[in-house]
């Protein structure tokens, strides 16, 4: 069968020309009119091949050359990509050689159908035209058509050309179609990204903005609500702490059982159960920040719903919500601390008012009332000459003079363990009886051991007739309190003990003549009478000039020391100045004085060594007494003393009538 190859220049040009036609191509988007096919996608380009030829078929559809004519799509490896069989039979037999000839001249060829080869097509023209990619150097495909036997000469195989041009176009169409479906996806996917983004910035923000724990905790609730609303949404919350939102729950830690959320929260990272059979997925995912995981988000959903969960977008909200509770739970912190140090200021500024033990126990018993709003407050002080706890201050009158067994109640537990209780229900208690909770009926309590110089030397309890008042935060801070209360009584006790140093004699450990002075004083304004001894020992002078100052000082003691013990508890001993001593005897008149000045003048002249004897003085005061002064019972008791100095020593003189007019 002769093959002859038509003339191809005049169809180049019409390519050519069709090309710039049908080229949509603005030229801002050169871009794509720019996309060509290689030969690497060759392998790939089947289905736009059919994709295409559907298209052809539909938009020639109506045309007498389409419907006449047999066509046949040939692919780069001489498979039929689309069209009829019978057509691409013919290429793969009789005419193999016309499809190679045509692949390379990259013209259109043709052949008349001889009768011993295909009857039905016999006499009719057979024609290849290559599909040429936009760079004209690659044949992607082959369109092979069989003329109508009427169409004969070039009108046929033009006509031919035109349709394959056709073809092309559809090719090129489809093959764009794939990058502008790509183009699109990417913009879906950017502006999904960007809503996406856009979601989470607003609520990072609306939560950066909170300072409040429960107000973080209620906008991701809320946030991921929002977004997904049919989702069952809850927050497991590991530490026992009250919060408004009733979606947060405290996590419960089960000994067996494969929680998805004790998991998620023990390993850190999100879980995912599917339950297939009842339809529902559960997810748990960890809700911390830098210092910790706090609990666990609980999400429960359909299998449907979860397909269009944006899971990241969640991950990304818990992870921002859990660093702005974080922040806003070291806010609470210092803002908790700021105020304990201003109340811890408040207390020791209202402590440091007084140097006095009672006072002190005192303001700290209302400043303890007012800080935590408890009904009932009991400072106890161990006694150790009692062995007992004493009741030091309390506003239950009953119990403000009490003393307890250093074992008894809450106050010894306290004590005796040197640590601090808290108790919610007093009614569940059944180990420590304590007659405080009963007196006052009730049913808290927080209590602390009070330490001063590192040493417990009593307790502090504070109680609430409601169950459950004191929180933990509450027993801590009575904590701090009382080591400020401590040191407030190490103050008072230090400072008592300074006065009682300043009031006494180093050598004879007698009171010092000022303490004598305001002690007479005190009592003269309080009782009815009182006496005054003076007591000066005879010749001390000589005593020190034959023994030397250092034996004078011991024989001054060892009177003293017969001074002292020759007294009742409440007459108060003094040096009066050198070697004169002095007591003041407490609502005792001068005979009941005479008798003692006797008792120490015997003593001292039988107990001393070397021995040495004293002289003394006595003057009393009435209530009735025309003027009643310190002074003047000292002169008294003075011109007595003098007296007996100038009886011969060694003797006791009482104020006479003229000593009691002379002033
Ligand atoms: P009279 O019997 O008149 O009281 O004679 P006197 O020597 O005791 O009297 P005077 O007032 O002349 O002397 C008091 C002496 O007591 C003088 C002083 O040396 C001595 N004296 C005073 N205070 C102390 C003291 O603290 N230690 C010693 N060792 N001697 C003292
Ligand atoms: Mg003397
Ligand atoms: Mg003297």
């Amino acid at each position: 069968m002769p093959e002859h190859q038509q003339d191809f220049s005049r169809y180049q040009s019409l390519f050519q020309t069709n090309i710039e036609v049908a080229s949509p191509i603005d030229s801002s988007d050169l871009w794509l009119g720019e996309m060509d096919i290689t030969e690497y996608d060759l392998p790939y380009v089947r289905e736009i091949l059919q994709q295409s030829f559907e298209d052809w078929r539909t938009e020639t559809g109506s045309l007498p050359l389409s419907q006449h004519s047999n066509w046949a799509i040939i692919d780069h490896e001489g498979a039929c990509a689309a069209g009829e069989p019978s057509v691409h039979a013919l290429i793969e037999g009789p005419h193999a050689g016309l499809l190679s000839h045509c692949l390379q001249t990259r013209k259109l060829v043709s052949a008349v159908i001889d009768h011993p080869i295909d009857p039905v097509h016999e006499g009719r023209t057979l024609c290849l035209i290559p599909i040429l990619s936009r760079s004209e150097e690659l044949v992607i495909t082959v369109m092979a058509c069989i003329l109508p036997r009427d169409i004969s000469g070039p009108p046929g195989p033009n006509a031919a050309v035109a349709s394959a041009l056709h073809y092309r176009s559809c090719f090129f169409r489809r093959y764009e179609h794939i990058f502008i479906s790509d183009v699109m996806k990417v913009q879906k996917n950017a502006e999904h990204e960007a809503s996406r983004r856009s979601i989470l910035f607003q609520i990072m923000q609306r939560m950066h903005d909170q300072i409040d724990v429960d107000t973080v905790l209620t906008e991701v609730l809320n946030s991921i609500a929002v977004l997904y609303p049919s989702i069952q949404l809850s927050l497991l919350m590991s530490q026992d702490h009250q919060y408004s939102n009733p979606k947060v729950r405290p996590l419960v830690f089960h000994p067996f059982g494969e929680d998805i959320c004790v998991r998620a929260f023990m390993d850190g990272r999100l879980m995912i159960q599917d339950s297939k059979e009842k339809d529902y997925v559960e997810i748990g995912i960890p809700f911390g920040g830098k210092q910790g995981i706090y609990g666990v988000f609980h999400l429960k959903m359909t299998q449907e719903l979860k397909e269009d969960l944006d899971l990241q977008l969640i991950t990304m909200m818990i992870d921002t919500a859990g660093n702005a509770f974080e922040n806003a739970k070291l806010y609470e912190q210092s803002n908790l601390l700021i105020h304990e140090l201003r109340l811890i200021n408040e207390l020791t500024q209202r402590l440091n008012q007084s140097l006095q033990l009672a006072d002190i126990y005192k303001f700290a018993n209302e400043e303890l009332l007012n800080i935590f709003n408890a009904d009932y407050c009991c400072i106890l002080q161990f006694n150790e000459k009692r062995n007992a706890l004493e009741v030091m201050s309390c506003n239950v009158p009953s119990l403000s003079k009490d003393t307890f067994s250093k074992d008894y109640g809450f106050g010894g537990l306290v004590f005796e363990k040197k640590e601090p209780v808290i108790l919610s229900d007093y009614q569940l208690n059944t180990k420590v009886s304590s007659k405080l909770m009963e007196v006052t009926e009730s049913q808290s309590l927080i209590a602390t051991p009070l330490t001063v110089n590192g040493k417990v030397m009593g307790a502090i309890l504070l109680t609430h007739r409601s169950p459950h008042f004191f929180s933990y935060d509450n027993y801590r801070l009575l904590q701090t309190l009382s080591s400020h209360i401590g040191l407030s009584v190490s103050n008072a006790l230090l400072h008592a003990e300074l006065r009682r140093m300043a009031n006494r004699d180093m050598l004879t450990d007698m009171f010092a003549r000022h303490y004598l002075d305001e002690a007479i004083q005190h009592h003269q304004a309080n009782d009815f009478c009182g006496s005054l001894i003076v007591v000066d020992i005879d010749q001390f002078k000589q005593v020190n000039d034959t023994y030397g100052h250092q034996k004078g000082d011991k024989i001054l003691k060892q009177v003293s020391k017969i001074v002292k013990s020759s007294i009742r508890p409440e007459d108060i001993p003094a040096r009066w100045g050198g070697e004169e001593l002095a007591v003041y005897l407490p609502q005792l008149g001068v005979h009941q004085a005479m008798k003692v000045a006797e008792t120490i003048r015997t003593r001292v002249a039988e107990e001393t060594d070397p021995g040495v004897t004293v002289s003394s003085g006595i003057a009393e005061w009435c209530i009735v007494d025309d003027q009643v002064s310190v002074d003047s019972l000292f002169y008294r008791a003075d011109m007595a003393l003098y007296r007996a100095k100038n009886s011969g020593r060694n003797q006791i003189q009482i104020q006479t009538q003229t000593e009691d007019t002379h002033e």
